[in-house]
C-alpha cells in the first residue's frame, strides 16, 4: 500500500496483509493507494435494479462474490452461467469488472451440480441460507445433516461455503441467532469437516469473532461497513429508522467494537463483504420494511473511516484486497484504488432503474473519505 501526503505512487503488491505503513496509519495523510479492491459479499439483485446498482460497485471493486438469492435462487451452474451472462451485459463496455458466482444450496440439490460447477468456473462458492433466515431464504436448507454430501462435495473441490450464520428458531432472541446458530451448527460443522472452507458471512458478534480467530484456517468471516460503523441504536434513533435494519440486525456497541478490532487487526481471516442489498425505498419504508442496508455508493469511504477512527489505515489494504484473494486462493488484483482525503456528499436517494428510488448507507451525510476518479484499473488495459 502506498500512502502519502500529496499524492499516490506505485503501488506495492509483495507485501501482504499489513502493508506499507510509510507515513504512518494516522495524522495527516492526504491520499492512499491500495490495490484495487473486492466485495466478497454482495447482493446485485436482477433486472434494471441490478444495471441501476452496478455501477456503485465497479467503480472501486474489481471482483464481487455475487449472492444467489434471486427470485427463483440460482441453484444450478446453469443458472448461475446465465446470471453471470446478464450482469456482463449489464456493465459498460470498458468497466473491467468479473463477478464470482455462488450456488444456492438447497435440500434438493445434488452433489453432482457442485462438481459441474466447479467445473465450468464461474462458480467461487456455495451460499448456504438457513431455510427463511433472510430475504429470499424460503428455499434454504432445512438441516445441515442433510446438506452434508453437498459440503462433502465442495470440500473435494475446495468450493468454500458461505453461511449465513442465524438459526430461524422463533424462540431464540432475535439478537442472540448469530452466538446460537454457531453453537448449535457451525462449531460442530467445523470440527468435523476440517478440510471445508467456511466463510462465516457478515459477523456481527464478539462470539463470532472469537470463534473465527480461534478457529483452523480454514475459517474465516466477512465484516460489512454498516456493522462496523453502527450499533442497534442506529435503528431506534429518534424514532425508527428503517434504512438501519438488516439481517443479522445491528447489535451492541460491545459487539461493534469487536468487529472493529477484528477488521483492523490485521488478521487474514476477517474480509471486506460489503453485504449491500438495496430495497426499492417503498419497500423499506412500509409496515413490514425489507431487511438490508444498501451501502456500495459509500462502501470504501466507509470501511476507510471505519479504519482511520482506529488508527490502521496501513491495515485497510490487506482487509479490502489482500486477504480475500488468499482465501479464496485467487490472484490479487493488479490495478489499484486512490482515495483522498477530502468530504464526500452521500446522496440522500439513487435511482433504482425502475420508477422509485434506493436510500444509501450514511444518505444525506458526509464522509471524510472519497475516491478519486476515475479509479486507476477501472478501465480495461490499465
Ligand atoms: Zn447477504
Amino acid at each position: 500500500m502506498t500512502t502519502g501526503k500529496t499524492g499516490g505512487t506505485t503501488g506495492d503488491t509483495t507485501n501482504g496483509a499489513t502493508g506499507d505503513a510509510t507515513g504512518g496509519a494516522t495524522g495527516n495523510l492526504r491520499t492512499l493507494t491500495i490495490t484495487r479492491p473486492d466485495d466478497w459479499h454482495l447482493h446485485l439483485r436482477d433486472g434494471d435494479l441490478m444495471a441501476a446498482v452496478l455501477p456503485w460497485t465497479t467503480r472501486c471493486f474489481a471482483r464481487a462474490v455475487v449472492m444467489p438469492n434471486l427470485r427463483p435462487p440460482v441453484t444450478t451452474a446453469a443458472a448461475a452461467a446465465a446470471y453471470y451472462e446478464r450482469i456482463l451485459d449489464a456493465l459498460h463496455p470498458d468497466v473491467d469488472f468479473t463477478p464470482l458466482m455462488t450456488l444456492y444450496l438447497t435440500d434438493t440439490m445434488k452433489p453432482a451440480e457442485i462438481e459441474r460447477a466447479k467445473a465450468q468456473g464461474l462458480v467461487v462458492a456455495a451460499k448456504l441460507y438457513p431455510a427463511g433466515a433472510t430475504t429470499n431464504a424460503d428455499a434454504g436448507v432445512t438441516d445441515l445433516a442433510r446438506a452434508r454430501p453437498l459440503l462433502e462435495a465442495l470440500a473435494a473441490c475446495g468450493m468454500p461455503l458461505l453461511v449465513h450464520g442465524e438459526v430461524t428458531d422463533p424462540a431464540v432472541d432475535v439478537f442472540d441467532r448469530e452466538a446460537v446458530f454457531i453453537e448449535r451448527h457451525l462449531r460442530p460443522l467445523v470440527e468435523s469437516m476440517p478440510d471445508l472452507k467456511v466463510v462465516l458471512e457478515h459477523v456481527t458478534t464478539r462470539q463470532a469473532v472469537a470463534f473465527v480467530e480461534q478457529g483452523p484456517p480454514t475459517l474465516a468471516a466477512t465484516i460489512t461497513a454498516h456493522h462496523l460503523l453502527l450499533n442497534r441504536g442506529a435503528m431506534f434513533q429518534g424514532g425508527l429508522n428503517p434504512h438501519f435494519y438488516c439481517l443479522p440486525v445491528l447489535k451492541r456497541e460491545e459487539h461493534r467494537l469487536a468487529l472493529v478490532a477484528a477488521a483492523t487487526g490485521g488478521s487474514p481471516k476477517f474480509f471486506l463483504g460489503t453485504d449491500s442489498a438495496p430495497h426499492p425505498r417503498a419497500a423499506k419504508e412500509a409496515a413490514c420494511g425489507c431487511a438490508g442496508i444498501f451501502s456500495a455508493p459509500v462502501a470504501i469511504e466507509a470501511y476507510a473511516a471505519v479504519f482511520e477512527q482506529a488508527g490502521a489505515l496501513d491495515r485497510l489494504e490487506g482487509f479490502c484486497g489482500r486477504h480475500g484473494p488468499l482465501f479464496y486462493g485467487l490472484p490479487f488484483n493488479r490495478g489499484t484504488l486512490t482515495l483522498e482525503r477530502r468530504a464526500c456528499s452521500v446522496p440522500s436517494t439513487v435511482p433504482d432503474g425502475a420508477a422509485g428510488d434506493l436510500v444509501p448507507l450514511a444518505a444525506g451525510s458526509s464522509l471524510r473519505w472519497s475516491v478519486v476518479a476515475p479509479p486507476a484499473g477501472l478501465i480495461r488495459g490499465d
